[in-house]
């Protein structure tokens, strides 16, 4: 295929015309070991260059691989092949009475690309999706495939990688008993007196949507395991109607709210899998950050709600466990995640942009490795503290930086 090649939102166009879909393991191996410059492509959803092999790089997709979903039922494992997107996941999981322990808002985006950059749902006990894999399967720069499983000293680098190691072909991923959900939204929770930890543990998954037009929050969607106690939600009204988080948006794509119950695929996310996003109107950012600080950072957004309230569609405010993963944006800190949709203008929104980034800055945010950020890399590298093994092992797969793209050389190197 040759043109141009943007990705979902349409905000960044790729330095490479041509997406290369190798349609078999040894054929990928092959373009990998004769390429000078390789960049794997997921399904294209990051609001920025971290995808792109910049000028005359090899961008490859693993989209034209047989769709691999093995699921073992006795050891509540699926592998799962590199190209595949949660929707279709989700879908072959559950019919083995099986299921993953949490989505994102959107099950269009691939599995490998959504580990990659630390992409996470919402639940003050739910680590982010990268936290369900156990092993690792890449073809590395000389057209190997390394397998690095948990128990490997690597194993800290190996998932949240950005991409940075090596093409990610397969994925073994833990499962458990399948699960039903229902989905409450209740409206007007208001900043002043809010009690976060409360709130934000009073469902397996929490999430509370601003547009900053005023202080608090519009909305509150809580989900509910059917498979554990109910707790009261005393400090909101539930809805009369179905939502949207976009204040005004039609509820249509939107997936089961009233508390029907249903399986956990179809309630985890925000948005239907039936529903197919072509392209998105929107730009997107996301700040991840100490959890005990998160009313306090709600309080600095509020100070800075002028700013910010005229080019937001709608904030989200999450929360994700601690995990190990070496870059992940929740590593070793249990986490406040702190979202922001734009509107599809950047260079309306980087101003914006730049004044979150200073309201929190106390509280040593890390931005979502996928989406539009501001802070330079000599700040993110100080906000990893095992960034050091992280390079020695990409020196170890990629001693040549096949995989090394300007967006992580910074990072990387500098
Ligand atoms: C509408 C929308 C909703 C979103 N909702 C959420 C959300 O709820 N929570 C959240 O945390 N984020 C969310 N995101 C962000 C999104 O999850 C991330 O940008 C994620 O990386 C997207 O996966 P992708 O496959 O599109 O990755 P891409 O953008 O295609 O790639 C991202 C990175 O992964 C690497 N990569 C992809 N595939 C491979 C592979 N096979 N091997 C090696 N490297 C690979 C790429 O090289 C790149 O570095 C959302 C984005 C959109 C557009």
């Amino acid at each position: 295929m040759t043109g141009t090649v943007t990705n979902w939102a349409g905000n960044i166009t790729y330095s490479t015309g041509r997406v290369h879909r190798p349609g078999s393991v040894d054929a990928l191996r092959a373009l990998v070991a004769g390429s000078a410059t390789v960049r794997a492509l997921g399904s294209g959803h990051s609001f920025n260059t971290i995808a792109d092999p910049g000028p005359g790089g090899v961008l490859l997709s693993l989209a034209a691989l047989p769709p691999e979903v093995e699921v073992d039922t006795a050891a509540r494992t699926v592998r799962v092949g590199g190209g595949v997107r949660y929707a279709e996941l989700a879908r072959r999981v559950h019919r083995h009475g099986l299921a993953l322990a949490n989505m994102a808002s959107l099950p269009h985006i691939s599995v490998a690309g959504s580990v990659a950059t630390g992409t996470h749902g919402s639940g003050v006990a739910n680590g982010p999706l990268a936290a369900a894999v156990r092993e690792v399967e890449l073809v590395t720069a000389d057209g190997c495939t390394v397998r690095i499983g948990r128990g490997d000293a690597r194993f800290g680098g190996a998932v949240t990688s950005l991409g940075a190691l090596g093409v990610v072909t397969a994925l073994v991923l833990d499962l458990e008993p399948a699960y039903a959900v229902e989905q409450h939204v209740f409206t007007e929770l208001p900043l002043e007196g809010l009690d976060f930890e409360a709130v934000a543990g009073a469902a397996y998954s929490v999430s509370l949507f601003t547009d900053w037009r005023d202080a608090g929050f519009r909305q509150v969607w809580l989900k509910r395991r059917t498979d554990q106690p109910p707790a009261d939600f005393p400090w909101a009204a539930p809805a009369q109607t179905a939502l949207h988080p976009v204040p005004g948006m039609p509820a249509d794509n939107c997936t089961a709210q009233h508390g029907v119950p249903g399986p956990w695929h179809e309630r985890l996310p925000h948005f239907r899998a039936e529903f197919t996003p072509s392209s998105g109107a929107e730009l997107q950012s996301e700040y991840l950050l100490p959890r005990g600080d998160a009313l306090a950072a709600l309080h600095a957004l509020d100070a800075v709600r002028d700013t910010v309230a005229p080019v937001l569609r709608t904030c989200e405010v999450r929360t994700v466990a601690a995990d190990g993963q070496w870059l992940s944006p929740s590593h070793g800190r249990d986490t406040v995640a702190l979202h922001f949709t734009w509107v599809e203008d950047t260079a309306a929104v980087l101003p914006a942009v730049r004044r979150v980034e200073a309201a929190l800055e106390p509280f040593g945010p890390r931005p979502h490795w996928g989406k539009v950020f501001a802070l330079p890399a000599a700040v993110l590298r100080g906000r990893y503290p095992r960034l050091a093994d992280f390079r020695a092992l990409a020196r170890e797969l990629d001693p040549a930086g096949k995989f090394t793209n300007a967006f992580v050389r910074d990072l990387l190197t500098g």
